[in-house]
């Protein structure tokens, strides 16, 4: 196969959900299509359970099933699936949002009965962000539910979306009859037979035809035309230019649990979805079929053996082949390193592979090297945008509680952020240092692991920070701007990139800030240009 056929051939996305809408069941159900699994239950739920009592042992269990689960490949009418795992817990959102740096489309998995939910919200808009092409599917159709009507509402009105129904349910829960494929033009009738892999369909060319009667029934026959005439009515036709470009997102309605529907999802997916698609980077825009291999660290997963402190560094293919042992430029440090044993990952496997292309994703054992958003090339000096920090929710300050060993706790701390497990600020007053993370959690993991792997301790000290707000550099003369550092000086840090971020104790002060110097400019993202 040509390099373009294997680029063509590639579709590397992500499924984003709130916990529990689905997304094990329906990224399970995939995996069958592909014939990566045999059985339903082979893939582990990577949801990291808070439980009442902290237990560390549990939560690093529960991240090695997470690395498991990192990438899940498969290959499905010839084409080569990424599915790239997606932590729907909201203390590893960061990760979440890392991760969809990688992917070149996403399926949003969405519950029939709760609707859109917090975290759909948060990850749909960093996808419509980035104009990232996406796929909706309803879930749990076999269950009673809201209107299919009120959900393409809300999809429009809570997610910002423009949808079209590609296919939509005729029934639901105890009523549940089966599927329109709108897309397809046929019905697929419902069994609740979660072993059935092969669904029979229906085809309709008309759906005017007697026979619908016949097939489903008077009243849902009658139902389903004037609910495909609002469609009509209402929904614009499917254009696939306009969900490549992130400007309208088809829906499909199922039951992954059925494995119903899912089919129609995977086939239009697989046609529609895009391959690799160019990347910017700071110097400019790389296309994936460029000869000359370039890629970037998306993710680095800690070694689940604290006798061994290497790292696996999930790095994603954006152009050229990526071949084990030859020699890479790593951006960020100028050297040039060679990997004997490159990870690629098939379904729940990983194993070492000569040759990977755009869209794969490879993992790289590290002991040290690699920072979230490093570039490697083979020479050119690239740096891939888009891997940005964004304002922890929690801030406490972090203490030395052993005193002989503040040289593992720096190292320690310094390897944590470049893993992206939190976020490190460097009060500009003092030099103390304040942690900062997304879910409570992470403050216990890192305790943990300081003390596991690096054998420091350490403890922490509230510090109430409402936001972190990185500060747009301005002109040093301006005196605006002196004022506020002057002014603020005590709520002034530096991130791990020494860009300055503004702590905000309240959202009371943050108003209050932006009213007094507007042409300071504070932004809740570390990326702001
Ligand atoms: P995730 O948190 O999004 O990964 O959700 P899971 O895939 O773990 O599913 C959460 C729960 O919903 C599990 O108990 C599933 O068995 C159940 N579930 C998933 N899909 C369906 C479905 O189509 N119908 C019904 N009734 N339950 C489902």
């Amino acid at each position: 196969m040509s390099f373009k056929d294997e680029i063509q051939r590639r579709r590397t996305f992500g499924i984003i959900s709130h916990p529990d809408a689905g997304k094990t069941t329906l990224t399970e159900k995939l995996l069958l299509f592909g014939g990566a699994i045999q059985e339903a239950g082979a893939v582990k739920n990577n949801k990291i359970k808070k439980t009442a009592t902290s237990d560390f042992m549990e939560i690093e269990r529960q991240r090695g099933i997470s690395v498991a689960t990192s990438v899940l490949a498969f290959i499905y009418k010839d084409k080569k699936i990424n599915i790239l795992d997606t932590p729907g817990h909201k203390d590893f959102a960061e990760d979440t949002f890392r991760t969809l740096t990688a992917v070149d489309s996403v399926i949003v998995v969405v519950d029939v009965a709760k609707g859109v939910e917090e975290q759909t919200v948060k990850l749909v808009e960093v996808c419509r962000m980035r104009s990232i092409p996406m796929i909706v599917f309803i879930n749990k159709l076999d269950r009673e539910g809201r209107d299919a009507f009120d959900l393409l509402d809300d999809l429009e009105q809570k997610l910002g979306l423009a949808v079209t129904p590609l296919s939509f349910p005729i029934g639901m829960g105890y009523d549940f009859k089966g599927i329109y494929n709108i897309y397809e033009k046929n019905i697929n009738l419902f069994s609740g037979d979660s072993k059935k892999n092969i669904e029979e369909t229906i085809a309709f060319d008309s759906i005017e035809s007697p026979e619908l009667e016949q097939i489903i029934g008077n009243s849902a026959a009658e139902e389903l035309r004037d609910n495909l005439e609002l469609v009509r009515g209402v929904y614009p036709d499917f254009d696939k230019k306009s969900y490549l470009a992130g400007t309208q997102q088809p829906v499909f309605f199922g039951s992954a649990l059925n494995n119903f529907g899912v089919r129609e999802l995977l086939d239009c997916f697989i046609e529609i979805a895009p391959s690799p698609r160019p990347k910017k980077a700071e110097e400019r825009l790389v296309d994936a079929g460029e000869k000359e291999m370039s890629g970037f660290v998306f993710k680095i997963h800690a070694n689940m053996d604290p006798k061994h402190r290497d790292r696996l560094a999930f790095i994603k293919i954006v152009s050229g082949t990526f071949e084990r042992n030859k020699p890479y430029l790593h951006v960020r440090n100028g050297k040039k390193l060679k990997f004997s044993s490159p990870n690629a990952f098939f379904a729940e496997k990983k194993e070492i592979v000569d040759i990977s292309y755009p869209g794969d994703i490879v993992g790289l054992h590290d002991t040290g090297n690699f920072k979230i958003g490093d570039t490697l090339t083979e020479g050119e000096e690239l740096h891939y945008k888009g891997i940005p920090s964004f304002s922890p929710e929690h801030f406490r300050y972090i203490n030395n509680a052993d005193p002989m060993k503040s040289k593992q706790l720096y190292k320690g701390i310094d390897q944590l952020m470049d893993e992206g497990v939190a976020q490190l600020f460097t009060l500009e007053m003092n030099g103390r240092k304040v942690i900062g993370t997304v879910g409570a959690l992470q403050f216990e993991v890192i305790q943990y692991r300081l003390e596991h792997e690096y054998g420091a301790k350490c403890t922490y000290e509230n510090f109430p920070v409402f936001k972190a707000c990185w500060v747009e550099p301005s002109d040093p003369k301006n005196d605006e701007f002196k004022e506020f550092k002057r002014v603020k000086q005590k709520f002034l840090a530096k991130d791990k990139r020494n860009q300055l971020v503004f702590l905000a104790d309240s959202q009371f002060s943050l108003q209050m800030t932006q009213q007094k110097y507007p042409s300071v400019k504070l932004h809740f993202v570390s990326e702001f240009n």
